[in-house]
């Protein structure tokens, strides 16, 4: 599990931080960021979350992860906006990073230099096994990163795959357990039945 370093308090910190947690699907990646984000607002802490308006797969202002541990966000359609919301918040949190435009890693830089604790959740790979969107340079910017796996299928060994058992061209294909299927490395490239 994630410890969070001894930092002081935010408003005493000489500057904010970045921690980025990636992983395949059914990894946990947003369970773990809904944990570290609770704590900050049972601690009194100003949260302000936030998800890509693209990502409405259950709820359109929750981020609601695979175990119904729900947390209010706020959708937002570039990564701009989330400067523009942000305010005067101690911690902002971003869940499926993977959806946003590049000026993500320029807007997350902004808020650490503010001050800020900055979460971001997202798929580190889309379904073809490719660093997806701005999550690469997300991780390189970042102070922290934790990898969260998930377990393969087919096999019980870790899985960081998120295999899709439908066909289609398209990067972006939101769906749940009818569509993907966590896969460890070897199982992923198994010839298509
Ligand atoms: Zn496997």
């Amino acid at each position: 599990m994630f410890i969070e370093p001894k930092r002081g308090k935010i408003s005493e910190a000489k500057s904010g931080w970045v921690e980025l947690i990636c992983g395949s699907m059914f990894s946990g990646k947003t369970e773990e960021l809904i944990r570290r984000l609770n704590r900050a607002i049972i601690a009194r802490q100003k949260v302000e979350i936030f998800k890509p308006a693209i990502d409405t797969r259950y709820d359109e202002s929750d981020i609601v992860s695979h175990n119904q541990n729900a947390i209010r966000s706020t959708p937002v359609n570039s990564a701009a906006e989330i400067l523009l919301y942000a305010g005067d918040c101690d911690v902002v949190g971003i869940d499926e990073a993977q959806f946003l435009d590049d000026g993500v890693v320029d807007a997350v830089n902004k808020l650490a230099a503010a001050g800020k604790r900055v979460i971001i959740a997202g798929l580190d790979m889309d379904s073809t096994g490719k660093p997806f969107g701005p999550m690469p340079a997300l991780m390189a910017i970042a102070e922290y990163v934790t990898k969260v796996h998930a377990i393969c299928v087919i096999c019980g060994d870790i899985a960081h795959y998120s295999y899709r058992k439908v066909l289609s061209d398209n990067q972006v294909m939101l769906g749940e357990k009818e569509s993907y299927e966590a896969r460890c490395r070897k199982c992923f490239h198994l010839p298509k039945p």
